[in-house]
């Protein structure tokens, strides 16, 4: 299975629940960034360059385990900056396992090793390896020789030890066709289980955009991914895919997927900032999200963004017979 089973009934109770309650706007994923800083610099890294005047706060404990409390998400993915160099990052993963929450890290695996000695294998628990190609792509992208290398050890490792492991792969103007299949079945190979794939995000702080794909490039990169899908554990949904191979139009769901940083609830979505609010009850107030919704905003013109697209395949589920099969069958195989 592509996404664990626990996770799918977890979510589909919690969607019942809030249909049940007349909510029309809720999350379905936290992205916690409790931290802005990392150990490496990535070519396309939105964040460093947008936090660079915060980029040494991190957030107190008990804020970052309210901040999952306060919206309710039954998905927390644990990002940043690197999250394994968050000094409570530890006590953070156990109080959200506790909480029943479906805990994801994102990290470049490079501070894997202490963090396994301090938090076992649990079902709530996975990892998200950052790996944007072979060995020399990925080097290049995260400018450090070795980083490559050191996430297919901690891979390893991480099986090895009973995590699940996932990864997450950007796909850039320069990644061919050919390696996202070489990186698609290595990846297999080593026993993922499962590999998201998302084209370059446009942050509005960088001006470097010459390394994401056009729009006319895309289609065909991501016919490579959703053949591949149909052999690997490529947990991409098959709607987002016929998305951004351009066969079908999606609207975006930015507020299923909410970002709280040390600054605070950042809005209108993961990608762009309108500002960053107090609370989380502040932000919905703030946010016009049918405005979102409907891509009315100039920068959401060449945005792709799993995060606001994947909630709306989630949303949607089980208003076409056809779809839900489709994406019944991916989740099963
Ligand atoms: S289309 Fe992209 S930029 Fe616009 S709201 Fe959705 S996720 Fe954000």
């Amino acid at each position: 299975m592509r996404i664990p089973l626990r996770q799918m009934i977890d979510l589909g109770r919690y969607m019942r629940r809030q249909k049940r309650l007349g909510e029309k706007y809720y999350p379905l994923v936290l992205m916690l960034e409790p931290l802005h800083a990392c150990n490496l610099a990535c070519v396309g890294c939105g964040r460093i360059v947008e936090y660079k005047d915060t980029i040494r706060d991190q957030m107190p404990l008990e804020e970052a385990l309210a901040a999952a409390t306060e919206c309710g998400a039954p998905i927390v993915s644990i990002c940043g900056g690197e999250p394994l160099m968050y000094k409570h990052i530890a006590p953070l993963t156990q109080g959200l396992i506790e909480q029943q929450r479906h805990t994801m890290i994102c990290t470049n695996a490079i501070l894997l090793e202490r963090f396994v000695k301090q938090v076992a294998p649990s079902p709530y628990l996975s990892f998200n390896i950052h790996i944007d190609g072979m060995r020399e792509t990925h080097d290049r992208v995260v400018d450090r020789d070795g980083i490559f290398d050191k996430c297919v050890a901690m891979i390893r490792m991480l099986k090895d030890k009973g995590y699940r492991v996932q990864t997450n792969s950007t796909v850039f103007k320069e990644t061919s066709a050919e390696e996202i299949e070489e990186l698609v079945r290595f990846l297999g190979g080593l026993g993922v289980d499962g590999m998201l794939l998302t084209p370059g995000y446009h942050y509005q702080v960088l001006t470097n955009d010459d390394i994401y794909l056009k729009s006319e490039e895309m289609p065909y990169k991501f016919h490579k991914v959703r053949k591949l899908a149909e052999d690997y554990k490529i947990i991409n949904t098959p709607i987002y895919l016929d998305y951004l191979v351009g066969e079908r139009d999606l609207l975006c769901s930015p507020w299923t997927t909410v970002t709280r940083n040390p600054r605070g609830w950042k809005g209108p979505c993961y990608l762009i900032t309108n500002g960053h609010y107090q609370s989380f009850k502040e932000l919905h107030g703030a946010t016009d999200w049918e405005f979102y919704r409907t891509k009315q905003d100039i920068r959401c013109r060449n945005c792709k963004l799993h995060s606001g697209f994947e909630g709306t395949v989630a949303l949607e589920f089980g208003q076409s017979l056809r779809d839900s099969w489709r994406m019944v069958r991916h989740y099963l195989s």
